[in-house]
């Protein structure tokens, strides 16, 4: 993808300049400096929205998806400069995805149950306001997504974005409303914090107007929303393994791993992030990365990046958060390495921090099997019980259906890089709040409703 580098920066600029100059009511729509006027803002818009049909919806939701397409770049490029991660190319991709593949309306399926007692519906109704917490790692993509499912689904919604992404969020909750708004619909039906704090978060989650929660992160902000009370969905953590045995065409394996692991520097939480493979088609599988952009380290340069990448407390290792999604050749150049490779891959062994910890960095370790039964437990090992994604090149059927049974996650990609699990060449639609651990799977419209049953005795059915 060709951009314009010194364009974009000249409009992150000015967005810059102007959010920085504007006085705090008129910084961004639909974001407010205090929780409790956000809270009461999306209220009146959510009583408002009520009576709006499916085809207004439809509207907004397509301006939605337009303005996106034509922001792109620029939520790309401050989603890097704000938090220093990721890449702004896949950033784009990212939110075009966002524009062309998370369902609208037509997700939400009507059921009708007809015989000789009459007809019953059941139909998909709004929740009413949906408090939604969203992530550093795709700040501005996950609210376009949500919102966009949520609007959908008939609601309102108010988020607490990432505080070291609220910029790029609240750019995006501004798009979401001037979409809205342009599209004849309610001001304020996507809300935000100007500045997001656990206090705003604790107040959201406590607050009456708000009927069902969202959180989008890691194990952390999932407990604390289960914890709520209230009807919660959890999007979490994952560590994906990919498995490559040796019946896969492995010179394609190795390019689809480099693609799917160092797209956006493995921020997506369904990127491959450790490989078991087959012994005996290791070393080609190596070849194969390296030649797909790939750079080999060894020896104590794992131990010198593993110094760098990760935190040692009480024997345990935890992620440097001022790495996590920076590029490859930033730790390649600590290494004293000068190279513009997208991936840095190292051989380790299977309890490596490499392997276990979920880093979102492009490093990825590759431990060597001697069969399948010790693939699959080392990867169903290194997933941690998230059941999230999970990975594998193969094709032999027993293999490919004996991983799926046992790592049991909510995505699980064949022969592709790890995107296309989320509609990225693979079919399907796109989201980014993947909830694993409350059970919706891949979430939209219909994840974000109420089932409502309508009952007529005697009357309406036609047979
Ligand atoms: P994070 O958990 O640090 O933050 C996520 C959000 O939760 C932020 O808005 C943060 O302020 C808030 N938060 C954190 N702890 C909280 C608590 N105790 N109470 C209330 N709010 C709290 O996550 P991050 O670093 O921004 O994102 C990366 C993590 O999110 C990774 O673990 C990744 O796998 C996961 N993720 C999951 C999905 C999914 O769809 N399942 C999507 C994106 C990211």
């Amino acid at each position: 993808m060709e951009l314009n580098e010194n364009y974009i920066n000249q409009i992150v600029q000015n967005v810059v300049k102007n959010l920085e100059k504007a006085a705090p009511q008129q910084r961004l729509k639909g974001v407010f400096d205090s929780m409790t006027d956000a809270l009461e803002a999306v209220n009146k818009a959510y009583q408002f929205y009520r009576s709006y049909s499916i085809a207004q919806r439809e509207k907004m939701i397509a301006n939605i998806r337009k303005l996106t397409l034509e922001e792109a770049e620029t939520l790309a490029k401050l989603g890097v400069e704000e938090t220093g991660m990721g890449r702004i190319a896949d950033k784009i991709i990212k939110h075009q995805l966002v524009a062309n593949k998370t369902p609208g309306t037509e997700d939400l399926k009507p059921t009708a149950l007809t015989g000789d007692d009459g007809l019953t519906l059941v139909e998909m109704a709004p929740f009413g306001v949906i408090g939604s917490i969203t992530p550093s790692t795709n700040p501005s993509e996950t609210v376009i997504c949500n919102s966009i499912g949520m609007i959908a689904g008939g609601n309102g919604v108010v988020f607490n974005p990432h505080p070291n992404a609220c910029r790029t969020a609240n750019y995006a909750v501004d798009l979401v409303n001037r979409a809205i708004v342009e599209a004849g619909g309610p001001e304020n039906l996507v809300v935000s914090v100007a500045k997001p704090t656990m206090d705003t978060s604790k107040e959201m989650m406590a607050s009456p107007i708000v009927r069902m929660l969202v959180a989008t992160g890691g194990p952390g902000v999932v407990r604390t929303l289960l914890s709520s009370g209230k009807k919660a969905i959890g999007a979490g953590a994952g560590n994906p393994p990919v498995i490559v045995d040796d019946t896969a065409d492995v010179a394609k394996a190795g390019r689809d791993i480099v693609l799917g692991a160092s797209f956006d520097n493995n921020l997506p939480c369904i990127a491959e992030k450790e490989c078991f493979a087959f012994s005996n088609i290791a070393d080609e599988l190596i070849d194969s990365m390296i030649k797909n952009g790939a750079y080999m380290i060894d020896g104590d340069q794992v131990e010198r990046l593993k110094k760098i990448a990760l935190i040692e407390k009480d024997g345990k290792f935890g992620i440097n958060k001022k790495w996590v999604g920076k590029d490859a050749s930033l730790f390649l150049k600590e290494l004293g390495i000068d190279s513009d490779a997208k991936l840095i891959i190292c051989e380790t062994e299977e309890m490596h921090p490499f392997v276990q910890v979920e880093m979102m960095m492009p490093i990825l370790a590759i431990v060597r099997v001697n069969s399948i039964e010790e693939a699959i437990k080392m990867a169903v090992n290194a997933e941690h019980g998230n059941r999230h994604s999970a990975h594998i090149h193969s094709k032999n059927i027993d293999h490919l259906t004996a991983f799926a049974k046992a790592v049991e996650t909510t995505i699980f990609v064949k022969n592709a890089p790890s995107y296309a699990g989320i509609g990225a060449g693979g079919e399907g639609y796109t989201t980014f709040t993947i909830a694993g651990p409350t059970g919706e799977g891949l979430t939209a419209a219909h994840s974000f409703t109420r089932a409502r049953r309508c009952v007529m005795v005697d009357g309406l059915h036609i047979i």
